[in-house]
């Protein structure tokens, strides 16, 4: 099934999803890959399915979702593997744009090198590239990335992305505990990311079953501090761990309003305290949330801070 969805996704409202490559050939084997381990590793962009046939099953399933009475907000190139080795990507993204709807692409960025693949990635109104390190022996630790793959190569092809790109462009970087989690390396990747200027950075932790077993997300407190480390160099950071469905939805309803929040970004103590005053009510939710082992309490740099529990996110939520 090339088009798939559309599904809720936390970045793109309702995205019908464009699996492009045929599963799971890629020029990574994430150690955290949802996926499994990469069964055909490579580099060279290859022609996979006709453009037009691409064309046609996403008009169709686009109309079908509007008879159902669903919104599509967004077309998403997200498929098993990575979309960028796609050598019709560009053509794809031009003929999708007679349906006017925005267009994402969300590569893990390895091609980002390439200057066709830049072009292609042009067309597209919203990018989302993965930079989980910028140090190289993390990066080949997590990514293992084909041999041909330099880091160097990689980041500078993002810089000069970055530069060009009139989209919104975005940034993904899963932590995995062990491996890309120390302040140094954080540091180091958030002042890479800060050259790139991205509209939001987003973190992520693995949620789902990933290739290796031994694959973990780090602490609450960790990922705590990678969000203030971020912050601290980065207009808008957010988590990306699932609970896509009700992320900043009003509910006037606290507990859910506050697990809302805190599922997106951690909240100061006096944000929260003032977040509670406006709904009229005291701290005895925030005890109980925490009793229920939903809400945990942190510290970073002298402050308290609230975030969501995160447990494993729903194993038939969208990828997006
Ligand atoms: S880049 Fe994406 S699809 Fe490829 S191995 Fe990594 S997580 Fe899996």
């Amino acid at each position: 099934m090339i088009p798939f969805g559309p599904v809720p996704s936390r970045r793109l409202g309702q995205s019908l999803g464009i699996n492009n490559i045929p599963p799971k050939i890629c020029s990574y084997s994430c150690v955290y890959c949802q996926l499994g381990r990469t069964l055909k590793m490579q580099v060279e962009r290859q022609p996979f399915y006709e453009p037009e046939e691409i064309l046609r099953a996403v008009k169709e399933k686009v109309k079908k979702a509007r008879e159902a009475g669903g919104p599509v907000d967004y077309l998403t190139f997200v498929p098993d593997g990575e979309p960028t080795l796609d050598v019709n990507l560009g053509r794809e993204i031009h003929l999708l744009r007679e349906l006017d709807i925005p267009i994402a692409v969300i590569t893990n960025s390895s091609l980002i090198v390439r200057s066709d693949v830049r072009k292609d990635l042009m067309g597209a109104n919203w990018v989302s590239l993965k930079m989980d390190a910028v140090d190289q022996g993390v990066w080949r630790r997590i990514i293992r990335p084909h041999r041909r793959l330099e880091l160097k190569s990689i980041l500078e092809g993002a810089l000069e992305f970055a530069k060009t790109f009139r989209g919104e462009l975005a940034t993904e970087t899963m932590l995995v505990a062990g491996l890309n989690d120390t302040d140094p390396l954080l540091s180091g990747t958030a002042d890479f990311l800060a050259c790139l200027q991205p509209a939001v950075a987003y973190l992520s932790i693995p949620t789902r079953p990933p290739a290796e077993a031994w694959v973990h997300a780090p602490a609450e407190d960790v990922i705590n501090r990678a969000y203030q480390i971020f912050s601290e160099r980065l207009n808008r950071v957010e988590y990306l761990i699932g609970y896509e469905g009700n992320a900043f939805a009003f509910t006037g309803d606290v507990e859910e309003d506050l697990l809302s929040i805190t599922s997106v970004h951690p909240m100061r103590e006096n944000a929260v305290n003032e977040f509670l005053a406006r709904a009229g009510t005291d701290r005895s939710v925030v005890h109980r949330l925490i009793s229920q082992d939903q809400l945990i309490e942190t510290e970073y740099g002298g402050y308290k801070f609230y975030l969501r529990k995160l447990k494993k996110r729903n194993e038939n939520s969208s990828p997006l």
